[in-house]
C-alpha cells in the first residue's frame, strides 16, 4: 500500500485545505466564509486562527449532522447562507467544502445556483471553493481559494498598467511591508489577498463583525488588465496558479518568484519591480546596505548552526535560501505537502552548503509528520529549529532553540507581527539565528569544556567511583579543579 499511514497520536506537519481557504478569505473585503461540513471543522480553524492572530475570527458552518450526511446537506447550506446574509450583510461569501462534503459528493456549485434562483434579490458574490480536508494542506487550500476567486469574479480586461501581486500565506505585518514597498516604488497594484488589517486590526470602539478591509471585488475585477502578475510561489501549477490563469485567459504576463527573503530574492524582486515601472528609493538602498553589513557581522555565529526548517513549501524555500546565503547549514528541510519539487529547487543551494559546511548533508522530506522530523533532527545533530510553534515539543525534548516564524504560533503572542520579508524582515530572521547560536555558546561552553578537558582530582575520581555517580556540574557552578 502506498499510503502514508501514521499513528493518530502523531502530529502532522500540516493542517488541512479549508484552513488555507478561510485564511485567504480573510484577505477579501467584506467577505464571510462558511464551511460545508460538520461544526468541528469551523471550530478547529477558528481556534487556530484566533490564537495565532490574536483577533476574533468568525467562520460559519453548515453544521452537517447524520441526517445531512445521509440525505445531503443542501438544506443546511441554504439556511447557513440566509443566516450569514441576515447577520453579517457581506458582499462576498466563500463556501469551502470539507472532508465530509466532498466524501458524500455534494454539488456545491449546483446548490449555489439554486440559492440564486430562489433568491433573485440577493446581491452577494458567492464563491464555490473546493477544499477537501484530505486533498492537501493549508497551502493547497490557500491557492485553491485564490484561483477560485480570479476564476469566479468577472474580469474587466481594460489595460491599466498596474501589477498583480499574489502571495502564499504570509503574516499581516509582512503584508503591510509589501504594500508599503509597492507604494514607495510608485506602483499601482492589486494584492491578492490582503490580510494586513483584517487579521491584525487596531482597537475600535465598536466591534465590527464583518472584516471590512482587504482586497475588494472591484480591485480583483481589474486583475485581467494588469501589465504583470508577480506570484510569490514556486509550487503552483497550471491548475492552481492565479497567475497562470490570468495569463492563459487574459494574456497577463507573469513572474513566479520566491518569497523576498535574503539578498538574492530581494534583488530579484527589485529587478522585476523596476522592470514594471517601479523606482528604487534611497531608503531601500540604505536598507540593502544595512542588510549586507549584518550578513558580515553574523556569519561567524551562523556557521555553528545546523537548522531544521519545516512548514509550507514556499516558506521553507525562502528560509533555506536565507540560510544558504548566511552560512547556516539546512540539515533538515521538511514540509507536510506532497511535492517532489523541493529536491530539484535546492540542488544548487545545497551543493554550495556542502562546501561551506565541509560536506554537511541535508535531508529533504515531504508529506511528513513531527515524529519523523524529530528522528531526523537527532540523526542530523540539529541545533536550531525554524518554523511554526508545532515544533516546540522537539525543541523542549532536545533542548534547542526554536525560531517561531510560520503559521501557527500558539504558545507566544505576536504571530500576526512576524517579519521575515524584505531586507528588514530577513535581518530579523538572521539576527534571531545568530543570537540563538550565541545563546547556546554562552549557556553551554562551561559544560562542554568540563566534559571535554576536565581531569578529575583523586578526590573527584573517588567520589565518582561509587555506585551512584554525581551529576556533572551545572551551568555557572564552580567546582574545585574544574577548567
Ligand atoms: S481534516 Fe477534514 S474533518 Fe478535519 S478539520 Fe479539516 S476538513 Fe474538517
Amino acid at each position: 500500500m502506498g499510503a502514508n499511514l501514521v499513528n493518530l497520536n502523531v502530529n502532522p506537519c500540516k493542517m488541512c485545505m479549508p484552513m488555507g481557504a478561510v485564511n485567504a478569505l480573510c484577505g477579501i473585503k467584506s467577505c464571510m466564509s462558511i464551511l460545508h461540513g460538520s461544526q468541528g471543522c469551523a471550530t478547529y480553524m477558528r481556534r487556530h486562527m484566533a490564537t495565532h492572530y490574536n483577533e476574533p475570527v468568525d467562520i460559519a458552518s453548515s453544521s452537517l449532522t447524520e441526517e445531512g450526511t445521509v440525505f445531503g446537506g443542501e438544506a443546511n447550506l441554504i439556511k447557513g447562507l440566509h443566516n450569514l446574509i441576515e447577520l453579517y450583510h457581506p458582499e462576498v461569501i466563500g463556501v469551502g467544502t470539507t472532508c465530509l462534503a466532498e466524501t458524500i459528493g455534494e454539488d456545491v456549485g449546483g446548490i449555489i445556483e439554486r440559492f440564486y434562483e430562489q433568491n433573485p434579490a440577493v446581491d452577494v458574490k458567492i464563491l464555490n471553493i473546493v477544499t477537501p480536508g484530505y486533498g492537501g494542506t493549508q497551502n493547497e487550500g490557500w491557492f485553491a481559494t485564490l484561483r477560485a476567486i480570479v476564476e469566479q469574479v468577472e474580469q474587466d480586461r481594460t489595460p491599466h498598467g498596474g501589477v498583480n501581486i499574489v502571495t502564499p500565506m504570509i503574516s499581516p505585518a509582512d503584508t503591510r511591508w509589501l504594500k508599503r514597498l509597492l507604494t514607495d516604488m510608485g506602483l499601482e497594484y492589486t494584492l491578492l489577498p490582503d490580510i494586513s488589517e483584517n487579521l491584525d486590526g487596531a482597537t475600535e470602539k465598536h466591534y465590527n463583525k464583518l472584516k471590512c478591509e482587504g482586497t475588494s471585488l472591484a480591485q480583483i475585477a481589474t486583475m485581467a488588465g494588469a501589465r504583470l502578475t508577480i506570484e510569490f510561489s514556486k509550487f503552483t501549477d497550471a491548475h492552481t496558479s492565479p497567475a497562470e490563469y490570468l495569463c492563459e485567459h487574459y494574456g497577463v504576463a507573469y513572474e513566479k518568484l520566491p518569497l523576498p527573503v535574503g539578498i538574492r530574492a530581494m534583488d530579484r524582486l527589485m529587478e522585476v519591480l523596476k522592470g514594471a515601472g517601479g523606482v528604487m528609493t534611497r531608503e531601500l538602498e540604505k536598507e540593502r546596505g544595512r542588510y549586507l553589513d549584518a550578513m558580515v557581522d553574523s556569519h561567524k555565529y551562523c556557521a555553528r548552526a545546523r537548522a531544521a526548517i519545516y512548514g509550507e513549501p514556499d516558506f521553507v524555500t525562502a528560509v533555506v535560501r536565507l540560510c544558504a546565503e548566511n552560512g547556516v547549514l539546512p540539515a533538515l528541510v521538511a514540509t507536510g505537502s506532497v511535492t517532489g519539487k523541493l529536491k530539484v529547487l535546492f540542488a544548487d543551494e545545497l551543493e554550495a552548503c556542502r562546501e561551506f559546511a565541509f560536506g554537511g548533508e541535508t535531508v529533504i522530506l515531504d508529506d511528513c509528520d513531527f515524529s519523523v522530523i524529530e528522528r531526523h533532527c537527532r540523526e542530523q545533530g540539529v541545533n536550531l529549529l525554524i518554523g511554526s510553534s508545532d515544533g516546540r515539543r522537539i525543541a523542549h525534548k532536545m533542548n534547542i532553540p526554536l525560531i517561531r516564524c510560520a503559521f501557527p504560533i500558539h504558545d507566544h503572542v505576536g504571530g500576526q507581527r512576524v517579519r521575515m520579508l524584505g531586507f528588514e524582515g530577513s535581518l530579523n530572521l538572521l539576527d534571531q539565528s545568530a543570537n540563538a547560536m550565541l545563546s547556546q555558546v554562552e549557556t553551554s561552553f562551561r559544560t562542554e569544556l568540563h566534559q571535554q578537558f576536565f581531569v578529575p582530582s583523586p578526590w573527584e575520581a573517588a567520589r565518582h567511583s561509587g555506585p551512584a555517580p554525581e551529576p556533572i556540574a551545572s551551568e555557572g557552578e564552580r567546582r574545585v579543579g574544574s577548567a
